[in-house]
């Protein structure tokens, strides 16, 4: 039994995490560290720090605070010798992330970047029907309303927050999966709010290495019905991947429509990655959002206010 401790008790953590983890054999949470919050049935401790001292039989860490705060704190549990467990995005930068795998390694211990859009039910079903095709053009629209999702973020706004690429990073999670070639920043433009620091709608035109195109819309100011479909062209046929990947049209015609079991499927995967003690720490998707922050223009838009 994996003995855990969670780190930052905020939405994703009470939303998918705790019951998650309470649903799947071989893990159990017996320690919380939160500035803020207690969590029930547990020991509480106000840190990382008091939460390693206090619990000397601790396994594996799962972080779920923002990305601008995780590496300090995954650097921490790596050297204590615990598993670690990463919300997504795993990083605020790509050298971080590099940076944690090079200190698991050493330490013979599991890291999990967890993208759990990987997980939505039709995911691997539609990377197998794509590999048997050759993709001629690929739509992404990534379209839903900051004001319901992240509301009270002020961390989502600020530099190392993503903006609209944290739902947007997983659209490229499973663009990513879906697609085995190699895929390329072409372009980008990037509308930013004049008072923040990350943006609030981008495009970008992307390419496979063997040149089929790329288009993804992330907008944050959808209001009414929200959109994440991912749109795959090929020479036999088109897949239409939508509700975050839990839902897969062929043709038009419905394949998949199963309900959100993202979270529990990532935690049986990292029971089984901490029994290898393997690492699973993928970078593309977080590779092509610091490229589109590279190459992208920046268009300043109007103030957003939360
Ligand atoms: P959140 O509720 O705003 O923050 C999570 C927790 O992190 C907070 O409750 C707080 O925990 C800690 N925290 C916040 N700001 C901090 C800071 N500056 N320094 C140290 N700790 C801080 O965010 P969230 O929505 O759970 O998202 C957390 C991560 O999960 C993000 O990377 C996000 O992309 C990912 N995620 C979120 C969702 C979602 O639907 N919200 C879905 C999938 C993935 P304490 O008060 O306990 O210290």
């Amino acid at each position: 039994m994996i003995r855990a401790g969670l780190v930052g008790l905020g939405k994703i953590a009470r939303d998918q995490h705790l019951p998650a983890i309470d649903m799947i054999d071989g893990i159990a949470l017996v320690a919380v560290a939160s500035r803020n919050a207690q969590g029930e049935g547990v020991n509480n401790y106000p840190d990382l720090g008091a939460m390693l001292a206090g619990e000397p039989d601790l396994d594996a860490v799962i972080l779920c605070q923002p990305p601008q705060v995780r590496y300090a704190a995954a650097r921490q549990a790596l050297l204590a010798g615990k598993h670690v467990f990463l919300e997504k995005p795993p990083g605020a930068t790509v050298s971080e992330v590099d940076a944690l795998i090079a200190l698991a390694r050493q330490q013979g211990v599991t890291l999990y970047a967890s993208w759990h859009s990987r997980y939505a039910a039709a995911v691997a079903q539609a990377k197998a029907w794509i590999a048997e095709r050759t993709v001629q053009r690929i739509d992404i629209q990534w379209r839903e309303d900051v004001r319901h999702w992240h509301p009270g973020q002020p961390w989502i706004w600020e530099a190392g927050g993503f903006g609209v690429f944290d739902p947007g990073i997983n659209a490229l999670s499973i663009l990513t999966e879906i697609v085995a070639e190699p895929i390329t920043m072409l372009s980008a433009s990037l509308e930013v709010p004049s008072n923040k620091q990350a943006p609030i709608g981008a495009t970008l035109n992307m390419a496979t290495a063997s040149g089929a195109t790329i288009d993804a819309v992330f907008d944050w100011r959808q209001t009414g019905p929200q959109t994440w479909d991912i749109a795959v062209e090929t020479d036999k046929g088109i897949l239409l991947l939508s509700e975050g990947g839990n839902m897969l049209r062929l043709d038009g015609d419905v394949q998949v429509k199963a309900p959100d079991e993202e979270y529990p499927t990532m935690y049986r995967r990292f029971v089984d990655l901490v029994g290898a003690r393997a690492i699973d720490a993928d970078t593309a998707p977080l590779r092509l959002v610091a490229d589109a922050f590279l190459c992208g223009r920046h268009c300043p838009t109007a103030d957003f206010k939360d």
